[in-house]
């Protein structure tokens, strides 16, 4: 049995900071959380945060790549050379995130991810909760960076390979396609987190896609409809679009790419005021690019990608005219919120962890420092830079980024 202590912390509690917290772990999993401090055994091993934040370890639920891989490179090096670089930028749990391409190439990934979460150690960095099945079934008018010979409408068949795999935790599919309403079903028959993006669907359709179990946009004001895109597509009358069916349905929930390039602070802040912190989510959508010097990569397979250029801020669709995902860690992404908008502390670490837990099922097991969670832990300094982390109570090393 292997006890730790952690002590000398702020705890980043779902709704409030406890200073002075003492929080004890018992083979990786926390037992109590307190101000008082714990009569310790000889043998239990002691974590003095000098007085930093302890955070839980923040949760991606849509992410590609870092440090050069990809996760549609399909191989089980590129899942952990990815999993392991979102962990020093304090990410404990993710949901690899494919994109168009291939279905050779998909169930490569499927097939890497089921191989490494199953070899689930900490020197693997962060763990494996499921895949994020994101792409292929894009709108044609609303694929973004992606490459657009690798989307299509979703079949039946297709779609039941894929899920049949047992790995697919999130399905993404634009609502207005052709065969949509089947794949939606099909995933919540797997009990899958159903989200509707790159998509220029309208209210009536979003609408049926929410009575099939759909409940997140992703990337929010990225790659989906608003009124005069939709009216583009279907005329008068002017529709409501995506943009109002996740402002005006309270149980939409969404996500934001917080790396100060993709959206300006009042649009961050006006998505944390309208949606509230158990309903937005935090995500980096990060591609591989991440702790690597500005230049030319491929989004997607390292085999037949789409370009973009990193300028060492964000990444680019080729000619600069629209950005093609972000290139920095959530911990990027909490200080940006953290100074961007009018949430808490607890508020914005909430968004980056325990929302994102609770709307994909897997809140029961992490996502916040409470009893009976797994020990998954960010040390954060007073300017939230990442200073220590730990999943499943086992220590990652982490190199400075400065
Ligand atoms: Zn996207
Ligand atoms: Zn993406």
């Amino acid at each position: 049995m292997s006890r730790t202590l952690f002590t000398n912390v702020t705890a980043i509690l779902p709704d409030r900071l406890m200073e002075e917290a003492n929080v004890l772990c018992v083979d990786g999993i926390i037992m109590s959380v307190s101000r008082r401090k714990p009569r310790l055994g000889a043998d239990t091993g002691v974590v003095d945060g000098h007085g930093a934040y302890l955070s839980p370890g923040f949760i991606d639920i849509h992410v590609h790549g870092g440090v050069g891989a990809d996760f549609m490179d399909g191989t089980e090096d590129a899942m952990r050379t990815v999993c392991r670089a979102h962990a020093q930028h304090g990410t404990t749990t993710l949901f690899p995130t494919t994109t168009t391409g291939s279905p050779e190439q998909i169930h490569a990934m499927l097939d890497a991810a089921k191989a490494v979460q199953k070899d689930q150690q900490a020197a693997n960095g962060a763990r494996i909760a499921g895949v994020h099945l994101y792409g292929p079934f894009f709108a044609e008018d609303k694929v973004g960076c992606h490459s657009s010979e690798g989307r299509r409408s979703p079949t039946a068949e297709e779609c039941r390979r894929y899920f049949d795999k047992g790995i697919v935790r999130i399905a993404t599919c634009a609502a207005e396609l052709p065969g949509a309403a089947d794949f939606y079903r099909e995933a919540r028959r797997r009990k899958c987190f159903i989200t509707c993006g790159h998509s220029n669907a309208s209210w009536p359709e979003m609408a049926g896609a929410f009575r099939l179990g759909m409940r997140h946009v992703d990337h929010f004001w990225c790659a989906m409809s608003n009124v005069s895109s939709v009216r583009g597509r279907l005329g008068v009358p002017m529709r409501g679009s995506m943009l109002e069916f996740v402002l005006g349905i309270a149980d939409m929930s969404t996500e934001v790419i917080a790396d100060g390039c993709h959206l300006a602070p009042e649009l961050l802040d006006f998505a944390f005021r309208m949606k509230g912190a158990h309903r937005l989510c935090l995500v980096t959508d990060c591609n591989r690019a991440l702790d690597l010097p500005p230049g030319t990569y491929r989004f997607g397979s390292n085999d037949d990608g789409s370009w973009f250029e990193s300028d060492g801020r964000v990444g680019w669709a080729p000619g600069r005219t629209s950005l093609a995902s972000s290139i920095v860690g959530m911990d990027h992404m909490v200080r940006q919120m953290a100074r961007d908008t009018t949430a808490t502390l607890p508020e914005v670490i909430r968004m980056a962890s325990l929302t994102p837990a609770e709307r994909t099922g897997i809140s029961a097991k992490t996502g916040s420092i409470a009893k009976g969670k797994r020990a998954d832990f960010v040390l954060l300094s007073r300017k939230l830079r990442v200073k220590r982390v730990f999943i499943g109570g086992e220590e990652m090393e982490v190199v400075s980024h400065g």
